[in-house]
């Protein structure tokens, strides 16, 4: 719009915001001239909404409500037009993606939904300058309290998650301390238990070869009598070691009880159970034990094995005690051999005639 065109447009407004005060009475004051000029322009919606509904009810346009309409006019409408409309789709569309954050995050969005909620509607619909303020306030304030709950709330998960963390660690250690002998670091007896359990029954669904030894330190009394418990305990100290060193993946080798070890074998056959006792047995006896404290000299100390396959129907106690026997005849023949009883008792009837 020109200049002119502009100036010949506010003249007729003015014109007609005169006619129209004389039309319906209204004291010409220069309020009532402004109210009835924006009416005349049409530049105020809200305004124009209101007078005509003063108009229907044929109700005086007295000084009260010229007061009224004078405010209306100096906080004039904004339009959610044009720019405004899409700035205020924007927001509602960020703030419709932060719900959804948030309602993801935490559930806890109640009380801040419905804040948005609020200011989304009151958006999508005409809004005075004054209104807009007060529903920036209403998200600002709302974010920052949604904000210190969200960390909050992270904080608290960090916290819980660390603990679960801890309390999963904790667990593990105690029940690896629960199936560990604490004298020689290799399994104990409630762990060697529950691993046989385990082998014999999967030996006996799967047809695999399974071996069972048992050992035990000779004349190991007198050892201790002879150098005391510490340097006993130095021995089964070796013993563990050895066991562990020689055994590979599956195996499990234990502490038994006392002075007495176990190896439980997967997928091996007697004939190279009875191999790797031997070694083991070997390598015991090759070593010159030494007492840690004195460095006194405590010769050596010897190992009998008894070792049994397992066969069809065999129970943890049935092969246990296959082997147990087979371990005793180690002791009655000398000691510080290995004895097989491979479940064919044929062999070891024969033997024992
Ligand atoms: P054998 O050749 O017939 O097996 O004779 P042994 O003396 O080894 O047999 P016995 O069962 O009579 O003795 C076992 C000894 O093992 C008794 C005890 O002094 C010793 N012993 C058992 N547990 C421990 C232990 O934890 N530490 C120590 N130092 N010695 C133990
Ligand atoms: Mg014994
Ligand atoms: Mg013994």
């Amino acid at each position: 719009m020109s200049s002119d065109d502009q100036h010949s447009a506010a003249a007729s407004y003015g014109m007609e915001a005169m006619r129209l005060m004389d039309e319906y009475q209204v004291d010409p004051t220069p309020s009532a001239y402004s109210v009835w000029y924006t009416y005349a322009a049409g530049q105020n919606p809200a305004l124009t909404t209101r007078i005509n509904d003063r108009l229907g009810e044929g109700q005086p346009f007295d000084e009260t409500f010229i007061h009224e309409l004078d405010e209306l006019v100096n906080a004039p409408q904004i339009a959610l037009t044009n720019s405004t409309t899409s700035a205020s789709d924007q927001l509602t569309g960020k703030m419709d993606s932060v719900l959804e954050i948030i309602a993801t995050a935490s559930g806890d969005t109640n009380m801040f939904g419905k804040s948005m909620q609020g200011v989304s509607a009151a958006l999508s619909s005409e809004i005075s300058a004054a209104d807009l303020g007060r529903v920036v306030d209403t998200v600002v304030a709302a974010t920052k309290q949604m904000e210190k709950r969200s960390r909050a709330l992270e904080e608290r998960l960090t916290q819980s998650k660390q603990e679960v963390e801890e309390l999963r660690t904790n667990l593990a250690q105690a029940r690896n301390e629960a199936m560990t002998d604490q004298l020689t670091g290799i399994s104990n007896r409630k762990a060697f238990d529950e691993v046989l359990l385990t082998q014999v029954t999967a030996a006996a669904q799967n047809g695999e070869p399974l071996c069972l030894a048992m050992a035990d330190i000779d004349f190991f009394k007198k050892f201790n009598d002879t150098f005391g418990h510490q340097a006993g305990d130095q021995v089964l100290r070796l013993v563990g070691r050895c066991l562990d060193g020689n055994v590979k993946g599956q195996d499990t080798p234990a502490r038994y009880g006392g002075e007495e070890f176990a190896m439980i074998l997967p997928n091996t056959v007697v004939d190279d159970a009875v191999k790797l006792a031997n070694h083991i047995r070997e390598t015991i006896q090759s070593r010159e034990l030494v007492k840690k404290s004195t460095g006194e000299n405590l010769g050596k100390v010897t190992m009998s094995f008894g070792i049994t396959q397992f066969v069809l129907g065999d129970t943890p106690q049935t092969m246990i005690e296959r082997a147990d026997k087979a371990l005793y005849r180690a002791k009655e023949e000398g000691r510080n051999r290995v004895i097989k009883s491979d479940g064919d008792s044929a062999e070891e009837e024969r033997i024992s005639a």
